[in-house]
């Protein structure tokens, strides 16, 4: 391990997985989180393969996962009258290497803060502990500026910061001062997690209704064998005529299922009850979509933002965690090639920032979800069979687009060599100075 020391803005999953990266080729590492106590929050998220190859690249283990989550097996899309649109196999039966992982985020964030205490340290993680800002200096450190939760403040020093505090992110906001407020696209979601029996696969992501008007869900654990139920996300979501900023109210805010039911009363069909799906969950949280505009660049000299505080996306393309994994690893590997210098921060934005700026973007014309757009224009969204509406060649290949401009194209991916090779530790002639 060698001397210097990198400290991480936030532990959520793009900070730990910076730690267990940073650790997992012999770089010291420190992460300060805001929260005072890590508790499992958040409801289902998606691990998209190219993220679950670098879980298991770090040693994670599909009976790890197996207990947050479940592979996902389908993707779907269906219409209103309970007709598909589109559907695809996902993860091992779509012909990747690696499975798709449906998991619950705070667990998967609980996992990986167990993974970094046991592997780098019980103080590896500095909970109430939040960062203000940063200070750099003449001599090629930084200044991390920290507000602790009994009042004090302190300033670590370190080679580099990354900022992975989020979409809120205080790195960010100094790094790009005059950066436009949160966007907000005039939807809001509601989510929650509930028991329930699962549909067509037993792991199938179903996306059903309109482009402005649809319920998501997808189990996010096995099935009980006894009961037959497995915890089911949902995310019910309406797009809020003559939107307007003000009506943002907050994020990941609890409130109660009556305050938004009326607009899926009469969702049910023999095959789904959206009102008792929806009703079955013991907590729900208001969530409007939002996002931040794109920024030039991710990197002040030896300051980094990773994960949300770099690129907060729509979630209609499920890869905001999986993003924020991949960012870790591609950090850690400009570490490998550059040492802990800003060069390795200045590789890691040549590589990310333009792709992920763009994918935020896509991302707010629906990313996969674009397809009901597309039904809507030629339909109406209402139709008996959706070949003479859009073609299967057409829909598959507007799927292939995505996954590539995502990054998880399956024989890209398949053919890829791994990001961090089995073994590789930060170079020692990154240790030398440049002459
Ligand atoms: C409480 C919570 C619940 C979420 N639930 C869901 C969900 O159910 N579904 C979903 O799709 N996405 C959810 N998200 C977002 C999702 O986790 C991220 O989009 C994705 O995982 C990328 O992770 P990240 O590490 O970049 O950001 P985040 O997961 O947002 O993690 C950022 C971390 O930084 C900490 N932090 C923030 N500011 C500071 C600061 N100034 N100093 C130190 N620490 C700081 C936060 O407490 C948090 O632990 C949730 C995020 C949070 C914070």
């Amino acid at each position: 391990m060698r001397d210097d020391l990198v400290v991480i803005a936030g532990g959520g999953i793009g900070g730990l997985a910076t730690a267990l990266t940073l650790h997992q080729i012999g770089v010291r590492c420190l992460v300060f989180e805001g929260v005072r106590e890590m508790r499992p929050l958040g409801v289902g998220i998606n691990l998209q393969p190219n993220a679950v190859r670098e879980l298991y690249d770090l040693g994670f283990t599909e009976a790890q996962l197996d207990e947050i989550g479940i592979p996902a097996r389908e993707w779907a899309l269906v219409g209103l009258n309970g007709n598909d649109v589109y559907s695809e196999p996902r993860g091992r039966l779509a012909g990747y290497r690696w499975p798709q992982y449906a998991v619950h985020r705070g667990q998967l964030q609980m996992l990986l803060y167990e993974e970094v205490r046991r592997r780098v340290g019980s103080q590896a993680v500095q909970l109430g502990a939040r960062v203000t800002g940063y200070r750099k200096t003449s001599d090629e450190t930084v200044m991390t500026l920290v507000a602790h939760a009994d009042g004090t403040t302190s300033a670590m020093a370190g080679s580099l910061l990354v900022g992975a505090d989020g979409i809120h992110s205080a790195v960010r906001a100094q790094m790009h001062p005059r950066q436009p407020p949160i966007h907000w696209g005039g939807k809001m979601m509601w989510r929650g997690v509930t028991w329930a029996k699962p549909i067509r696969t037993g792991s199938s992501f179903v996306g059903l209704g309109t482009h402005e008007h649809r319920v998501v869900f997808y189990p996010i654990s096995h099935t009980n064998p006894r009961t037959g139920l497995a915890m089911i996300n949902w995310i019910a979501e309406v797009t809020l005529p003559n939107a307007d900023e003000s009506q943002l109210s907050g994020w990941f805010r609890q409130v109660p299922v009556d305050s938004f039911l009326q607009n899926f009363a009469d969702w049910k069909w023999g095959w789904l009850d959206v009102p008792e799906l929806i009703r079955g969950a013991n907590f729900v949280f208001e969530n409007p979509m939002i996002d931040r505009d794109p920024v030039g660049t991710w990197v002040d000299g030896p300051v980094g933002l990773l994960g949300d505080a770099a690129h907060a996306m729509y979630p209609t393309g499920s890869n905001g965690a999986s993003q924020a994994i991949v960012d870790a690893r591609i950090l850690g590997a400009a570490i490998c090639e550059h040492g802990v210098r800003p060069e390795a921060l200045t590789q890691y934005d040549a590589t990310l920032c333009g792709p992920i700026s763009k994918l935020i973007l896509r991302n707010r014309s629906e990313g996969p979800f674009g397809l009901l757009n597309i039904v809507d224009e030629r339909c109406g969204g209402v139709f008996e069979d959706i070949d003479s509406v859009v073609p299967p060649a057409e829909r598959a290949a507007f799927m292939a687009d995505y996954r590539a401009a995502a990054g998880f194209a399956i024989h890209t991916l398949n053919a890829a060599p791994a990001i961090i090779r089995p073994g590789a530790r930060v170079a020692d002639r990154a240790l030398q100075p440049a002459l």
